[in-house]
């Protein structure tokens, strides 16, 4: 029964009525609560959307449709509009008639009458998906952070590799270039000597003999050299077997060093030893330890200057022997000393010629290794050079 209004736009029925058609049109969730919070007012999608009838929300209050963890919030945003505050923004979920969780963003307004707060108008918009696609893009940037990371990880290690492989290839176009010099420069003296003697037949005996002699030296330089490329690729290879058997090392030791008298005195060398006398008996391949020790002195020789002094000791020791070959030549850098036992390392001397392939060190080592020995350099520039060893007397 619409009263009998001057303005019908002003009668209250109508404008409940428009009030409803809004309300019921309205996709959000929209509550009106009275002071202490119960429902009063429901409109018809906010019902639908929690899966209740608008009937059965009304007089429940707000607190029991909001699940636990939002409770605290909500109560402080009704409590700061009570204390007077127009407008208050919060977030919280609802349960649904079957119990699930919605999240809505809330808008909170409270309604006053006759100074008086009458009731608080809540309008809710349902922000579940928006937080699942916020926290979805969440989730995506970790996991494109997390990517990153690992395209910087990787590409480090392919730079390292890169850098890696370049040192790698540096260093075996090197040994090639020193190989063939190697090679070449002992090949070039046996043609040279052998083309001479070949061309007169008149040359004196002795100077026959003395070419043939070089030729000779040469000759075992090169199946020298040869031999040492094939050791370090059959050592990598595994095929590399050790021979034990049981030798007097301190006899070993005394023809090593003998072989070495010329050379050392060619280069006004002292070649001086300190070594027990009588039987040192120990279990390992007397060729490669012997073949070891020769080319410490070797390098000893190579690169210690006119008139300096190498000495070899050994020390008999409780299950080892202890063999030490010290120079006073013209040293390592302490920079290159980590590398020294790495294949085809050379310390680079401008300036200076000394022939070598930065194999046979590699080899020492690995000989060392296969008898589970130590090996230690000590070095000083412009000093000497002590290479130190530890064998066990048994390494099986
Ligand atoms: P290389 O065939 O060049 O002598 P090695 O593997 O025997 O190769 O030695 C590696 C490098 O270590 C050499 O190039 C040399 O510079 C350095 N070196 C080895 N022994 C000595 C030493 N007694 N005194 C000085 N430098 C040495």
């Amino acid at each position: 029964m619409i009263a009998n209004y001057e303005n019908k736009e002003l009668d209250p029925e109508i404008l409940q009525r428009k009030m409803d058609i809004i309300l019921d049109m309205e996709e959000d969730l929209i509550f009106i609560l009275n002071k202490s919070g119960l429902i009063t007012k429901v409109n018809v999608n906010g019902a639908l959307t929690l899966e209740y009838k608008e009937e059965d929300l009304l007089n429940r209050h707000i607190i029991d449709l909001i699940a636990s963890k939002y409770k605290v919030e909500t109560m402080k945003a009704f409590h700061d509009i009570i204390e007077g505050k127009p407008e208050r923004a919060f977030e919280a979920s609802f349960y649904t008639y079957r119990g699930n969780e919605i999240l809505f963003g809330i808008n909170a307004k409270s309604f006053y009458i006759d100074d008086k707060m009458a009731e608080i108008v809540l309008i809710g918009k349902n922000i579940t998906h928006l937080r699942e696609v916020t926290e979805e893009i969440e989730n995506l940037r970790m996991k494109l952070i997390e990517a990153n990371r690992l395209i910087s990880i990787e590409r480090q290690r392919v730079n390292q590799r890169k850098s890696l492989l370049e040192e790698l290839n540096k260093a075996k176009s090197d040994f090639v270039a020193n190989i063939s010099h190697e090679l070449r420069t002992p090949l070039a003296s046996i043609i040279g000597f052998s083309e001479t003697i070949d061309s007169d037949p008149d040359m004196p005996d002795e100077m026959k003999a003395e070419f043939n002699s070089t030729i000779l030296q040469e000759g075992k330089r090169l199946a020298r050299l040869i031999n040492d490329i094939l050791d370090i690729s059959k050592l990598e290879g595994g095929g590399i077997e050790i021979a034990n058997f049981k030798f007097n090392i301190i006899l070993m030791l005394n023809e090593v060093i003998d072989t070495y008298i010329k050379s050392a005195q060619a280069k006004n060398i002292t070649l001086s030893r300190e070594i027990p006398e009588g039987e040192i008996v120990i279990d390992a391949d007397r060729e490669r330890i012997s073949q070891t020790i020769g080319r410490l002195l070797n390098n000893a020789i190579k690169f210690t200057d006119d008139k300096g002094r190498i000495k070899v000791i050994a020390k008999n020791l409780f299950n080892e022997i202890e063999i030490i070959i010290s120079d006073t030549g013209i040293g390592i850098p302490e920079t290159d000393l980590p590398y020294i036992f790495q294949k085809f390392y050379r310390v680079n001397r401008p300036g200076t010629e000394i022939p070598g392939t930065g194999l046979g060190l590699v080899f020492v080592k690995q000989i060392i290794d296969l008898h589970k020995g130590f090996i230690t350099v000590q070095s000083e520039v412009g000093k000497g050079t002590t290479f130190a060893i530890k064998l066990p007397k048994n390494h099986i």
